[in-house]
């Protein structure tokens, strides 16, 4: 039998909800493309609750004692003596959500003798070092697809927010004021401006898809070319680059995993060839922008804001200068954690266990790492050191 040891984020400051705000969630059973949601034989929980934080359990309980597995869920994941690293010593799987991650680094898979899998409760499994889970032979696994939508919405409502000076005006509001000249200052119509994506992957399409008709320009640089026909539709300007990219663009956004080929792409260099008062929006990872180079750019007027929801590390320390540096309209990390999600990826993290420990073979777009190379949906987004 199994030690499952899932980490999750911690419950709401005042426990569990009570109740919600809605009382259902749509019922969505594809994805754009048609590949399914998620297909476990049976879910114990209720979608539209809350299941990401650790009371929540992604709703795993029940099915996982019913098979004799144990489960141990933790948020206290960091440091030496964590409940994370006290309790994988001898975990067989390790649960992960990007949102709260529990990072897997190459001395925790050394000292994890006995992992066989690493499954990540939603999309990016860069938390993972994928080059020792290679070579240990770690599978590692996610629930492709499971909030790509979210994603881009939270990527759009960014944009927008950016763009149109939202979050200051809206502030304006709580504090009692009332100087429209000093919201509208910065505020521009979206209408007419160019935006380009990095990566034009599942959540980089949603994003271009919606934003179409707003009658913008749409761009993209990607290391596949999207279908003529996609390009036609949406009108897509491809670019060989983000170098050859990013001074086209007065929107850009960042769709693309975080690996050796994007940590550190938007620094100093790549900033300086941006027009000057480009909005930059990175909901991928915050390892593929120079932290400090974006502080810099926002303060000389290089960018007019920066938006997010990923952060390093995560949870970001106090002190993190991206929560005070100006023009920006940054989340935590939330965009792939509506409750609409949770109940996508819970119901996809079951449906994985649920094959593995049939001994059954995952779905490919669910592999990132298996049998000791890239796999599934990994070997077409990721890469590895190269040595
Ligand atoms: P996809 O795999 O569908 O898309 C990623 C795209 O990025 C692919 O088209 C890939 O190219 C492209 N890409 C990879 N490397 C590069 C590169 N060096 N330059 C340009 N493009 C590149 O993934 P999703 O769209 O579903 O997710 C993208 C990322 O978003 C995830 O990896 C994750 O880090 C992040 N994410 C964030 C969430 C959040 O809550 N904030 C939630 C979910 C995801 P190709 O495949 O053509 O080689």
């Amino acid at each position: 039998m199994a030690k499952v040891l899932c980490v999750l984020y911690d419950d709401p400051v005042d426990g569990q909800p009570k109740s919600y705000a809605r009382d259902t969630i749509p019922t969505i059973d594809h994805y754009p493309g048609g590949q399914t949601t998620p297909t476990p034989s049976a879910v114990d929980f209720t979608p539209g609750e809350l299941l990401g934080s650790v009371s929540g359990e992604l709703g795993l309980r029940p099915f996982l004692e019913s098979q004799g597995h144990t489960l141990v869920v933790t948020s206290d994941k960091d440091g030496e003596n964590s409940v994370f690293d006290r309790e994988l010593v001898d975990a067989d799987v390790v649960i992960s959500q990007p949102f709260w991650p529990a990072y897997l680094t190459a001395e925790r898979i050394a000292r994890a003798e006995k992992l066989k899998l690493a499954l990540t409760a939603g999309i990016g499994s860069d938390h993972v070092d994928l080059d020792a889970a290679i070579a240990r032979g770690v599978t590692v696994a996610e629930v492709t697809y499971c909030n790509s939508i979210s994603v881009a919405e939270h990527a759009v409502m960014m944009t927008l927010s950016l763009v149109r000076n939202y979050l200051p005006s809206y502030q304006r509001v709580l504090d009692g004021g009332w100087n429209i000249a000093d919201c509208v200052a910065r505020s521009y119509d979206l209408e007419g401006m160019r935006v380009g994506t990095v990566g034009a992957g599942r959540i980089g399409q949603a994003i271009l898809r919606r934003l179409a008709p707003f009658d913008v320009g749409l761009h993209y640089t990607d290391r596949h070319r999207l279908p003529a026909e996609t390009e036609r539709e949406l009108g897509l300007t491809w670019h060989e680059s983000p170098a050859a990219m990013v001074p086209h663009c007065d929107v850009v956004t960042v769709n693309a995993p975080l690996h050796p080929e994007t940590e550190g792409l938007f620094d100093d260099e790549l900033i300086a060839r941006m027009k000057r008062g480009t909005y930059l929006i990175n909901t991928a990872r915050a390892k593929i922008a120079d932290r400090d180079a974006v502080v810099r750019a926002l303060r000389s007027g290089q960018l007019a804001g920066y938006a997010g929801d990923v952060w390093y590390p995560q949870p970001a320390p106090p002190d993190h200068p991206w929560r005070t540096m100006p023009h920006h309209g940054m989340t935590p990390h939330i965009s792939g954690s509506s409750l609409s999600a949770q109940a996508r990826y819970a119901a996809g993290t079951r449906e994985i266990l649920e094959h593995w420990f049939a001994g059954q073979p995952l779905r490919e777009e669910y592999l990132i790492v298996d049998k000791g190379a890239l796999a599934g949906a990994g070997a077409h987004a990721y890469s590895v050191k190269k040595n």
